[in-house]
């Protein structure tokens, strides 16, 4: 079965950490964008209906209830089985949140990334964990459960003790899935091309070692496990039947259609992405060139992200067993996966598979 997933890259500020193409942009920009995101879902030829949907960007949480509405009806397939909005704490209302509702939101991802003040004033963000624990009240209230919380491992002035903290907070929440990622240091966020130059700007030299990273990561792997919440992606943990149907998508090489400003999409054969830089996607940037995916290679370095691993065929078998000899990935019958090592080098493993 196949999902959608829509880009609104509009935030309310930039954060330190954030690799996205998203951020603040002139408000003028904003109807122009709708406009060209309308024009291309309508024109759209849809060759399957749509049983997941996820909003992304960008904060769409911030949408103007009318513009997201005008989006979600001209997607097939409401009601989703499964329909995600990614929010920023602090933007809920109930006026939102009902709307949501009546949309077919089903679905809430939270982008928390912390919950211990310090952290979170040092990457631009504005909440507060009693301002995450009425987010999540309201939205129980309204009938949304199936809340994710992200956490990041890695940000400025982060230790043991706060990390612990934050995970209390998660535990506390009682939420059905949580995503724990490590910070990613490159040139495209503001914090992470910081580092890269040495510098001590967005607090880059008061984040911790990528030794502590991997520490909190595997500390937080223990402690939701031992609360019923296992880990099923390298970044993604649920209580069970609460994995998350349309990014296991991705993972499964199922077909995804993805509009807005770096929107990728995957039609079971072909891959495309859309333009970067919103600007250009709002005023209209050359429809983007398509690619021959090669699943049979991908699934190797995209379905290895899965806890169950992948089948293991006859390709790659040299490889397979020398990771399998390092350490880093284990065989389950005709199955192979990633070792508890293995996931922490995850990307060194996936760049043996790439032809
Ligand atoms: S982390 Fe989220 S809210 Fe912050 S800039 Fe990136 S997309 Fe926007």
């Amino acid at each position: 079965m196949a999902g959608v997933y829509i880009s609104y890259p509009f935030c309310a500020q930039k954060c330190s950490y954030c690799n996205f193409a998203s951020g603040v942009f002139p408000k003028e920009l904003e109807p122009v964008y709708q406009q060209r995101l309308l024009d291309e879902i309508r024109t759209t030829q849809w060759m399957f209906t749509p049983e997941t949907l996820y909003l992304g960007g960008g904060t769409p949480s911030l949408w103007s209830l009318p513009d997201l509405e005008a989006v979600l009806k001209m997607v097939p397939g409401a009601p989703w089985r499964e329909a995600t909005m990614e929010a920023a704490p602090g933007s809920l209302t109930a006026e939102r949140v009902s709307a949501w509702q009546q949309l077919g939101i089903n679905r809430v991802s939270l982008g928390v990334q912390s919950f211990v003040e310090r952290e979170i004033r040092r990457s631009g963000r504005k909440h507060t964990a009693a301002i995450v624990a009425s987010d999540l009240a309201l939205l129980r209230q309204h009938g949304i459960d199936s809340i994710n919380l992200d956490l990041i491992s890695g940000l400025a002035e982060q230790t043991r003790e706060s990390w612990e903290e934050s995970l209390d907070h998660v535990l506390s929440l009682e939420v059905p899935h949580v995503s724990v990622y490590i910070l990613e240091v490159d040139e495209d966020s503001r914090l992470g091309a910081e580092v890269l130059l040495n510098g001590k700007r967005y607090g880059a030299r008061d984040i911790p070692s990528e030794d502590q990273q991997a520490d909190f990561y595997e500390r937080a792997v223990e402690r939701l496990a031992k609360s019923g919440i296992e880990r099923y992606e390298i970044s993604n943990f649920a209580r069970p039947g609460a994995e998350s149907l349309h990014n296991l998508k991705y993972w499964k090489l199922e077909p995804y259609l993805g509009f807005g400003a770096d929107a990728h999409s995957f039609d079971g054969q072909w891959r495309w992405q859309n333009v970067e830089e919103v600007k250009d996607y709002a005023f209209g940037a050359p429809p983007p060139a398509r690619t021959l995916a090669d699943v049979e290679n991908e699934k190797y370095w995209v379905g290895l992200r899965l806890s169950e691993g992948v089948l293991a065929g006859n390709r790659f078998s040299d490889q397979i067993s020398k990771l399998v000899g390092d350490g880093l990935l284990e065989r389950q019958g005709d199955r192979i996966r990633l070792t508890s090592r293995g996931v922490l080098v995850s990307n060194e493993v996936f760049q043996e598979f790439l032809e």
